[in-house]
């Protein structure tokens, strides 16, 4: 038997994982077992080039085996709808219910359509002269003639719940055999989720989070954004929640929105407190504000279920029969205080930050992949001016910081390079929110937007960030223990050469797009305001990364300011570095089927960290 493990600065000496002799070792990739299948790796949330387009397929089908028929795209205008706050079937939208009916050529019972419900309600204002609210609705069966058309996408018939069958690591995981348990390391969304499925299906459970909970968090977060102090182990990135805690809590996700994985999460958000409109509403968010609430609530429910939930536990490695041999299994998991908790099976959900675990995972032998993600900066705006250049001055008026019918405006938008294959995309837009330190360490810089529920604040800011991949990592390769941690490599240089622009203690390196575009450093006497509270230094950002990078970067804001109209480009655009952290450089493959990791058996590695999922709601799910 052996361990692979880190020492922590504070670590006991002698700890089982430093005296291992894999420790030392450098060892190269297994193959994967013949019979694992690995598992296709998906996108981050948000981070999308792409979009689902959904080909409309017509069949036929018995509406009376259904309780509901469910309308999409049910348009409502916007000057005959109530508002952002409002789910009720108010008169005009059972107008536009009966009118898209009759586009359909079916003739409803007017009494029982009374009946129907909003299931998602969003604002579309793509046509500035025709902007709309666009709904999804469920009519009662019975209001309905038999035997109607179904039309995907368009009118399709709700069969009731298709019983939610997650496929959670553990599954298989016989509960009235187990003896030991299993260890869920990250109390992110990925690990919360992961260890109510497990605890909720009988097998006990010890959750370890290298952090503080989120009462002691926030303490930690105050200092560092009042007095530059970083707690390494409880900051924007750890602690109770993971890194999607003090954000702005976006739910949205690219996997099918109507799905039961999806609809599960966001109900378990509302059990534990989360307001129901995030059910009904197309880009449903909860603000840090709401998100601190729901995970005090959470914790108590895993308590109440027998978890045995550990804060300030840190993860350091793994002890394992077999290393690097195909039969390498699991027997128990190090801490930092050099105990070991022998355990069934663990589920590894640390987050794309714990980049330590990923050199333990490489002394074993598990097999780990570099992944392409994406890098680039952080743009904000004055929020006004987004609301204005998204729905005219006119409607701007509506938003009122929060408060008024409209939602707080945001953008998405993309741009492929032809050339190079390079996308640029904006991402995990935040509006009317702040720009935060994401760091770590004090020597490296990287940052991150959040808001609060309302999206109050006066500025608007979104990250716009270019795809790289394995050609980008190359230089990085020497530096790296083994070549998946390349793109680790990548990102460290460039979080340490933002620190150094910013001038040290997490000041934030900025420069205009126009300074950006035309190459000049911007002039500090007349740069906008910002969001970032520890303060902003004028720097050479189109330095900051490779040329290729920048020049992508470049050739996408161009493109936007022709899209969205010059002042999206001009001086009161400011562009914060860097952004480093969209998603996972690294995969750790698992079993496509049972999402076990092919080279070590009982380790289920799971969430962002793992380089299958991002997103609150898409590692959950
Ligand atoms: C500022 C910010 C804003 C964001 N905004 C949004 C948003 O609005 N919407 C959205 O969908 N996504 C957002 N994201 C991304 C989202 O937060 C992540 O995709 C998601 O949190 C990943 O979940 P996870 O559980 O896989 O990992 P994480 O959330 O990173 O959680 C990992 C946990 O593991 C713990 N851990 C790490 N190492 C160890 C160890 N060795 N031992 C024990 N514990 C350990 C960490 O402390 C952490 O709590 C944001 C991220 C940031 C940083």
């Amino acid at each position: 038997m052996v361990h692979a493990g880190f020492m922590s600065a504070t670590a006991p000496r002698g700890t089982a994982c430093a005296a291992c002799p894999f420790f030392m070792q450098r060892f190269g990739r297994r193959r994967v077992a013949a019979s694992s299948r690995p598992e296709r790796v998906a996108a981050s949330d948000d981070a999308s080039t792409s979009s689902t387009s959904s080909t409309s397929s017509t069949s036929s089908t018995s509406s009376t085996s259904s309780s509901f028929v469910r309308l999409f795209n049910v348009a409502v205008p916007v000057d005959d709808d109530p508002g952002k706050d409002d789910f009720n079937v108010h008169e005009s939208l059972l107008a536009a219910v009966k009118k898209k009916l009759r586009t359909e050529k079916i003739r409803p019972n007017a009494e029982k359509l009374k009946h129907a419900r909003v299931v998602r309600k969003a604002f579309d204002a793509r046509k500035r002269t025709q902007k709309r609210w666009v709904y999804v609705v469920d009519v009662p069966a019975e209001a309905l003639p038999k035997n109607v058309k179904e039309t995907r996408g368009q009118l399709e018939l709700v069969s009731g719940s298709s019983g939610y069958h997650p496929n959670q690591p553990g599954q298989h995981l016989d509960a009235s055999k187990e003896k030991l348990p299993v260890v869920v390391v990250g109390s992110g969304p990925a690990g919360l989720f992961a260890a109510m499925q497990l605890a909720s299906s009988g097998v006990p459970v010890v959750l370890c989070e290298r952090g503080r909970k989120v009462e002691d968090r926030g303490k930690d977060i105050g200092r560092l954004v009042v007095r530059r102090e970083i707690n390494p182990e409880s900051n924007f990135n750890f602690g109770e929640g993971g890194a999607g805690t003090w954000s702005d809590a976006k739910l949205t996700t690219r996997i099918g929105r109507n799905d039961d994985p999806v609809r599960q999460v966001l109900e378990t958000f509302v059990k534990h407190g989360a307001p129901e409109h995030i059910l009904y509403t197309g880009k449903p968010h909860l603000g840090t504000d709401g998100m601190v609430r729901i995970l005090k609530s959470f914790r108590k429910s895993l308590t109440a279920l027998g978890v045995d939930v550990r804060f300030n536990t840190r993860v350091v490695g793994f002890e394992v029969d077999g290393a690097n041999s195909p039969g390498c299994s699991l027997r128990g998991v190090l801490l930092d205080d050099g105990s070991c908790i022998k355990a069934e099976a663990c589920v590894l959900a640390p987050g794309h930050s714990a980049r330590e675990l990923y050199q333990v995972l490489v002394e074993l032998g598990a097999e780990l992949l570099a992944k392409p993600f994406a890098v680039g900066f952080r743009l904000e705006h004055p929020q006004r001016l987004i609301d204005e250049l998204q729905y005219g001055a006119v409607d701007a008026d509506k938003v009122q910081r929060g408060k008024g019918t409209l939602p707080v405006a945001d953008y998405k938008l993309t741009w492929n390079d032809q050339n190079t294959g390079r996308g640029t995309y904006s991402f995990c837009m935040c509006p009317g929110g702040s720009i935060e330190p994401t760091s770590i360490t004090e020597d490296e810089l990287c940052i991150n937007g959040m808001s609060f529920s309302r999206r109050n604040s006066l500025w608007a800011n979104s990250a716009i960030v270019c795809t790289i991949g394995e050609d980008d990592f190359a230089p990085f390769l020497d530096r790296a223990a083994h070549p998946a941690l390349a793109g680790v490599e990548f990102q460290k240089h460039i979080e340490r050469r933002a620190a150094e622009m910013g001038g040290g203690n997490f000041t934030c390196p900025v420069q205009t797009v126009p300074g950006f575009l035309s190459g000049t450093l911007s002039d500090a006497s007349r740069l906008p305001s910002s969001s970032y509270r520890l303060g902003v230094k004028s720097a050479r950002l189109d330095t900051l990364y490779p040329p290729a990078i920048t020049s992508s970067i470049k050739d996408a804001l161009r493109e936007f300011g022709r899209m969205k109209g010059p002042k999206f480009v001009g001086e009161d655009a400011l562009l914060h570095g860097a952004e480093t952290r969209t998603s996972s450089p690294v995969v750790i493959v698992r079993d496509r089927d049972s999402l076990e990791s092919t080279a070590i058996k009982g380790l289920y590695p799971a969430g962002e960290g793992a380089g299958y999922a991002g997103g609150i709601v898409s590692v959950r799910a």
